[in-house]
């Protein structure tokens, strides 16, 4: 028997007062999705109410394999079953020596690469901290260079290089020593914020300090989906390098084949001082982060920065499993390719109808409908019928899509249909009322 590939919510909204009781207002995602799920395989959710949900967020991109892959799934059930360390600090283990030696074999040599790994604390914004304090001890500076609707985490350096102003709103304390350039594209088509950057920084008198590191990432995945051009980053990548400052490409979203390659930046001509990974390095949605950095950049003494859940054990598991199953070799690639194609061609066609603008690159891509009203009211339409989807941008404008990459088409066709009604149904009624 096949089941039907269209999405089957679930009906009552189940109650949701323990955590209206118990959990710190602080929730977001649960506001906007108010179900219980209780199981998840491949590209679907399930709740508890026999609600089936197509999954066009994979957690902001962690899950790009789809939840729970069988290969990765078996792999962490044998190592558990066979009493594999769960937790060792930073003791050499099988599963890092496994781990170590897969991402040696698979990614960096074929991509002549030649990175340090080090293991931070298991999310994203550490290791965009532990990238920005190596970047300031080893260049002595102290100032780095972010851009507008950059989005790195919200520890207290990482979230420094955050654009977001309700996000830095919840510091407390001034959020110092970052300078917020303009990314690719802000002014317009017509203005090379590149060139802008270039001369501010050789201005003696433009009040821009020289900056220890130049932060960036290829896709804004926060900030709105904008793409920069390769002649963007590689120019970025120079003037980095004519003022000694080190650059850091923040590849925790856009890397692991979001937009294609297994880095976001992989044969545009430049290579980065240090690179910054984590949601789906893991592969299962487990956490796990990785720094990587030029040899020689590694001038960290022992301990000097740590974490006492530096290296999870678990995950290098799923992480090798992951690299082995989908990165030896280049069919992987080359499906995501082919699939991120009729992504772009059916998006282009819904963004002419209505003047509407495609973003992003690869399997990373969304429409800017051009208000956060239209396009919350288009996701929560969306996700009455079984399909999760939300939003990014300064003002949640752009619906974003970010399928697993491994969905097959049919089911991904499936769900850009439930987009493109949704939005047909918004466009021809009154929409700013519909989202009172
Ligand atoms: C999600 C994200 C982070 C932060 O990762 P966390 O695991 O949430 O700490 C940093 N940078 C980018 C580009 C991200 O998308």
């Amino acid at each position: 028997m096949t089941d039907s590939i269209v999405p089957k919510p679930s009906g009552a909204i189940p109650d949701r007062s323990l955590y209206e009781r118990r959990e710190s207002g602080v929730r977001s995602y649960a506001r906007a999705m108010p179900r219980q799920f209780g199981k998840a395989e491949g590209v679907w959710m399930h709740d508890t109410q026999g609600g089936r949900y197509l999954d066009f967020l994979s957690g902001c991109s962690t899950l790009n394999y789809g939840h729970n892959h069988p290969i990765l799934k078996q792999a962490l059930l044998d190592y558990i079953a066979a009493d594999g360390i769960a937790h060792g600090l930073d003791l050499h283990t099988d599963a890092k020596e496994d781990f170590l030696a897969t991402f040696e074999d698979v990614i960096l040599r074929p991509r002549e690469l030649d990175y340090r790994a080090m293991f931070t604390g298991p999310t994203g914004t550490n290791a965009v901290e532990a990238a920005i304090k190596l970047a300031r001890k080893v260049t002595g500076r102290e100032m780095v260079i972010a851009f507008t609707n950059g989005f790195h985490g919200m520890t207290l350096g990482a979230l420094a290089c955050t654009g977001n102003a309700a996000k830095r709103g919840g510091a407390g304390v001034p959020l110092s020593h970052v300078s917020h350039e303009p990314y690719d594209g802000y002014y317009g088509p017509d203005v090379d914020t590149a060139d802008l950057l270039a001369q501010r920084l050789s201005d003696p008198s433009s009040g821009l300090d020289a900056p220890a590191a130049i932060l960036v990432e290829t896709v804004q995945g926060e900030g709105g989906l904008n793409a920069a051009s390769p002649e963007w980053l590689r120019a970025i990548a120079r003037i980095a390098r004519a003022h000694g400052a080190l650059l850091i490409v923040d590849d925790i979203q856009a890397g692991c084949g979001r937009t294609g390659g297994f880095f976001s930046f992989e044969g545009m001509g430049f290579t980065p001082d240090i690179v910054t990974m984590a949601k789906s390095l893991s592969g299962m949605g487990l956490p796990f982060a990785l720094t990587l950095f030029r040899p020689e950049l590694d001038q960290w003494s022992p301990g000097e920065h740590n974490g006492t859940f530096r290296g999870n054990n678990h995950a290098f598991v799923t992480s090798a499993a992951a690299l082995r199953h989908f990165w030896s070799g280049g069919a992987f690639q080359a499906d995501v390719a082919r699939r991120a194609a009729l992504l772009e061609d059916r998006l282009q066609a819904i963004a002419a109808e209505y003047g509407f603008e495609v973003r992003g690159r690869g399997m990373m891509r969304g429409v800017n409908v051009g208000s956060g009203e239209l396009a919350a009211s288009v996701t929560a339409a969306c996700f009455a019928e079984g399909l999760i989807i939300e939003t990014s941008g300064a003002h949640d404008e752009v619906i974003k899509v970010l399928a697993p990459l491994v969905i097959d088409d049919a089911v991904l066709a499936t769900g850009l249909d439930i987009l493109e009604t949704k939005i047909r149904e918004a466009m021809t009624t009154d929409y700013a009322v519909a989202a009172e």
